[in-house]
């Protein structure tokens, strides 16, 4: 099945319960303060269910179309098709959308080429990946402990619950879970959410280790949002990234959520919880999004920075071109790091094609080293001029002002309205809330730096590297050394 942005819309006014502060919000598709966020991932349904993007964005599999990003690649050609549908995806947001709904149903699609690692619970998540398909289902995920759980004797001291989500009961038809999980972006605006454990627990975790998934709307869940921007954007002159693509963030509480057994998919295993993602593709399909939208991200900032220089002439300095001709060396450089990844694609699973791996991972690491250097570029590229337009186009409706600011904000490059358009856009990108929030998202979306550094860790040919340092070594010796064959 394929959903258009206004089913996707109407699946949305299902009864979830979300707080802003202690506000309650029941319908987000009506909210000030989500309703464009959901309005841009139902574009992106629409997108999909354009009869001219057929064969980019969906494809066919025993009789019935479903979106690309659940299609399990065999092939590079596969791969490239997925590539290009994270592109289109982006595109919508130029970037801005980093759980856009490819991301967790990658990770979902990329788990059911290897369903065998989940044991018992094999049935269960391809079930799930069925069913998700089936029904267009947009998931958010959340994956990682609060930061409160890790000093769990300050509550068991008091004998208070700790705070990290876990399974409280069994019972014949499910599970039943209470806790909290952070940081789930988009789950306000999608259908479901995954909950799991993407860093390892520790062995005696058991109760923590439970993945499942749960309908945003499941009795005894409610979100709690951040601040959300979009509250402060009502003007999209003013605020146009803002305005349309505060994807937000929310913890997740459960208070006796009941889990049905279908939608359980590892239990009483904490090294399971954690090994689903890497022995799997599922941390390559999923990651292998974020790479692309990423890269979609920097063609924005580097043709921003370009009109920027325009707007004010220092296009003709040559220190100013060199700046931008590195901005373009290091949007090229990611591009590269995204070929890559197909051109050395590897067969595996079994049956199966994925991403080249160490490259996902390397350019994971790059961006989270990268961004907010360049981010620092475009902001040096601005100068003062974000500050020197007026609080806002108002000044357009009084004719005097208008006059003034129509001639006095000009430069020989580019009239008022148009620099002042150009810099509330190059704000919202680099120095605005929403900025702020995408500085941190890009740090750490996909874990802290360590825990990146730790998978390209993982993944390296540690044997390899050390066989070329052996060998260089046995080619020579010191002088009047015993033959090899002598020495004990
Ligand atoms: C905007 C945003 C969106 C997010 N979206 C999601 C989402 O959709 N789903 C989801 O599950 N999670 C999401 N996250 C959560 C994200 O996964 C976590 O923030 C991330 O794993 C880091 O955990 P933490 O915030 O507890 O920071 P910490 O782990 O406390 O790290 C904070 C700092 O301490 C340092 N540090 C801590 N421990 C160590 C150590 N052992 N060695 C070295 N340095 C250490 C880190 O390097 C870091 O600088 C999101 C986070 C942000 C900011």
């Amino acid at each position: 099945m394929i959903k258009t942005g206004a089913e996707h819309l109407e699946s949305l006014r299902d009864g979830r319960v979300v707080y802003i502060g202690r506000e309650k919000v029941t319908d987000v598709t009506n909210h000030p303060a989500f309703r464009h966020a959901a309005q841009s991932i139902a574009d992106i349904y629409d997108l999909k269910a354009d009869p001219a993007n057929r064969d980019s964005m969906t494809f066919e599999d025993n009789g019935t179309r479903y979106s690309l990003y659940f299609k399990r690649a065999h092939s590079r050609d596969d791969l490239a098709a997925r590539t290009a549908m994270h592109r289109a995806i982006a595109a919508t947001s130029h970037g801005l959308l980093g759980r856009s709904p490819d991301h967790v149903a990658s990770f979902v699609t990329g788990m059911s080429t290897a369903p065998e690692v989940f044991g018992a619970f094999a049935g269960n998540l391809t079930a799930y990946y069925q069913h998700m398909r089936a029904n267009d289902i947009y998931a958010a995920y959340a994956v990682i402990p609060p930061q409160a759980a890790r000093n769990p004797e300050f509550y068991q001291k008091q004998n208070l619950p700790i705070p990290t989500l876990r399974v409280v009961r069994e019972d014949d038809d499910g599970l039943v879970i209470s806790g909290m999980k952070m940081l789930a972006t988009g789950a306000v605006i999608a259908n479901e959410i995954w909950i799991g454990n993407l860093i390892p627990l520790a062995p005696n975790q058991l109760a923590e280790s439970v993945t499942c998934a749960v309908p945003c709307n499941a009795p005894g869940l409610t979100l709690w949002a951040r601040k959300p921007l979009e509250l402060g954007a009502q003007v999209e002159f003013e605020n146009p990234l803002t305005y349309r693509f505060d994807e937000t963030d929310s913890m997740v509480m459960c208070d006796q959520v009941k889990v049905p057994w279908e939608k359980v998919f590892v239990h009483n295993d904490a090294v399971l919880a954690r090994d689903i993602y890497i022995k799997t593709p599922a941390h390559c399909y999923g990651n292998h999004q974020s790479n692309v939208r990423f890269h979609t991200k920097m063609q924005l900032l580097v043709g921003l920075a370009s009109r920027i220089t325009q707007a004010s002439g220092a296009d003709q300095i040559p220190a100013v071109r060199e700046t931008l001709g590195r901005l373009a060396a290091l949007e090229a450089t990611l591009g590269g790091m995204i070929a890559g990844q197909l051109q050395d694609a590897e067969a595996w699973p079994a049956g199966h094609t994925t991403f080249n791996r160490r490259y996902m991972y390397a350019a994971l690491n790059w961006c989270t080293e990268n961004h907010s250097a360049i981010i620092d570029i475009v902001r040096e590229l601005c100068g003062g001029g974000v500050f020197q337009m007026p609080a806002d186009i108002s000044v357009m409706q009084d004719p005097e002002l208008r006059a003034q600011f129509e001639t006095f904000w000009q430069t020989p490059q580019m009239g008022a309205v148009a620099r002042m358009k150009l810099f509330k856009l190059a704000w919202d990108l680099v120095g605005s809330e929403f900025a702020g929030r995408h500085q941190q998202y890009e740090k750490f979306y996909a874990g802290a730096s360590f825990i990146i550094r730790n998978h390209s860790y993982r993944e390296a040919p540690w044997a390899h590297f050390h066989k070329v340092v052996d060998d260089l070594m046995a080619g020579y010796d010191y002088p009047g050394a015993p033959p090899a064959s002598d020495a004990s």
